[in-house]
């Protein structure tokens, strides 16, 4: 039960940064997207939180795994399919278990880093979330060697809001911002960075 109710609460510590930074994601997007990535994320959070609450609330992967197809179906938008799809992804890694250990942390996050690249196909450089994401995901990888999942997951979020930043320097490959790449430099992407708040969120939650 309690490790159900942990994945629900890292939830609601993703849910309340995307609250509090949704007009200025919606922003960020309006000025080289459409201008919906704050609704989205907090659509598809909401609902991930909602559907989370709902499930019996006592496996990891029933919690996540109905997190993320709650998340997708309310997000509507790219960074709500992957999003939910890698949310699923990291309740099935982890499976239905007593306890998790740095080894389970450390296939967790390759198999949400795995699942983003393999649906969006973004590579790095290309102006997504991804550019934020291999950063975390190369970060977490060499500090867990060291053992401490909370100490690892924190490093890992401070490179991912570092690497959310130098994307303004970028000019965008993919996604909806590519036809308005002139307007978008300047500009750091918007995925990247709410992929930079959420982690730092969670790195918070865990601590
Ligand atoms: P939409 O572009 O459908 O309006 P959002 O505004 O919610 O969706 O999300 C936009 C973000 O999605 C971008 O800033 C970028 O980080 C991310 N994104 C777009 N395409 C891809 C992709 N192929 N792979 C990874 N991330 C992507
Ligand atoms: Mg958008
Ligand atoms: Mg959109």
């Amino acid at each position: 039960v309690a490790l159900g109710r942990s994945a629900i609460a890292a939830l609601e510590s993703i849910r309340a940064t995307v609250e509090e930074h949704e007009q200025a994601l919606g922003d960020l997007d309006a000025i080289a997207g459409d201008g919906d990535h704050g609704i989205g994320m907090r659509r598809g959070i909401e609902g991930a939180v909602a559907a989370a609450r709902e499930s019996d609330g006592e496996s990891v992967q029933t919690v996540l795994t109905r997190a993320g197809e709650a998340w997708s179906e309310k997000a509507g938008g790219t960074s709500g399919a992957l999003w939910g799809t890698a949310v699923i992804t990291v309740g099935l890694t982890l499976g239905n278990r007593e306890s998790y250990d740095a080894q389970d942390a450390a296939r967790a996050v390759q198999a949400f880093a795995d699942s983003i690249t393999g649906l969006g196909k973004a590579e790095l450089g290309d102006k997504t979330m991804v550019d934020a994401l291999l950063p975390f995901a190369e970060t977490f990888a060499a500090q867990i060697a060291g053992g401490d999942p909370v100490s690892s997951f924190d490093a890992a979020a401070r490179a991912a809001t570092t690497a959310a930043e130098a994307t303004a320097e970028l000019r965008p490959r993919k996604g909806r911002a590519r036809p308005l790449a002139e307007k978008s430099v300047g500009h750091a992407d918007p995925g990247a960075i709410s992929f930079g708040l959420i982690t730092t969120a969670l790195a918070e939650s865990f601590r």
